[in-house]
């Protein structure tokens, strides 16, 4: 079953706290000039055009990613960097998803692997980025995909890893690949976005975390509406194993300021916390 299309949804509220984490880490990793592997399990299409097709129809960008003002956000400033980057380059109402976000953060010496099963996503994916010998687009399961690149040759990575949950042991095997993989690369960045559909869900994923034995995990949430089980995903949030240090303070100042430039107040809210210590 491969009915989700990310086009529908690109530039959401859910992209734009997605995003802004990938890219504190990414940045985080730049910092050194050692090698790092970035891999996004579940890659999408990589650009995304907010005015026409799918994104139009739904046009849920309109109360993400276009509601915020870049004179309003100089701390989000790389975030409407890499925006722009690809709107100077095509046209401007384009939208990059999470492997074009990564790709313009690539060094000579880093090396990224995007698996994506969807085939339309996957062609223009591979379209994307074909004569781009850093990276490696698969068309092959993102979770098995995800085990056997770990771990990477550089020793340093980013494992982005954000599916569609249409299939309900996604909750599960979430979790159990990341496990699998932190046994193989326990010094990886591990990056799982979930959405809030169904609180009791949640709690069940974070349960599974808490008692994994793995250290050292933050959760980042960002929610539109209190949690309900009537309107579909009210909230999403970032579970993140090994995240650079300064990636709670930056999302602790963020965060509230997006829930209100974002949601209603009142009803939207944010979440910024440790949920295992080092
Ligand atoms: N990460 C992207 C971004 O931030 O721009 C969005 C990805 S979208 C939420 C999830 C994608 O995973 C869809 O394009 C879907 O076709 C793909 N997908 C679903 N199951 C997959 C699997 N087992 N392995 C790889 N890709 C999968």
């Amino acid at each position: 079953m491969l009915s989700y299309r990310h086009s529908f949804h690109a530039g959401n509220f859910a992209d734009v706290l997605k995003h802004i984490v990938l890219i504190e880490i990414l940045q985080y990793l730049c910092k050194k000039p050692t090698p790092f592997a970035y891999i996004d399990t579940h890659a999408g299409a990589g650009l995304y055009d907010l005015q026409s097709g799918h994104a139009a129809k739904l046009n849920e960008a309109k109360a993400g990613f276009e509601k915020l003002r870049k004179d309003d956000w100089p701390e989000l400033a790389p975030y409407f960097q890499v925006v722009e980057h690809h709107r100077a380059s095509r046209t401007d109402s384009l939208y990059p998803g999470s492997p074009m976000i990564a790709h313009h953060f690539l060094r000579p010496q880093d090396r990224a692997f995007f698996y994506e099963l969807h085939p339309r996503d996957f062609s223009q994916l591979d379209e994307l980025t074909r004569n781009d010998p850093r990276i490696q687009t698969c068309q092959t399961d993102g979770f098995k995909g995800l085990i056997s690149q770990v771990p990477p040759v550089a020793r340093r990575g980013l494992i982005l890893m954000d599916p569609p949950y249409e299939i309900k042991t996604d909750y599960e095997t979430v979790f159990n690949s990341i496990r699998h993989a932190c046994k193989r690369f326990s010094n990886g960045i591990y990056a799982l976005w979930y959405p809030v559909v169904d609180r009791e869900r949640i709690n069940h994923l974070e349960n599974r975390f808490l008692n994994s034995g793995l250290k050292d995990i933050q959760r980042f949430e960002l929610g539109m509406h209190p949690d309900s089980d009537e309107i579909g995903m009210t909230a999403s949030g970032m579970i993140v194993i090994n995240p650079p240090w300064t990636l709670k303070d930056t999302m602790q100042l963020v965060l509230p300021r997006l829930s209100s430039a974002l949601g209603e107040p009142g009803r939207a809210f944010s979440r910024c916390d440790i949920l295992v210590p080092e």
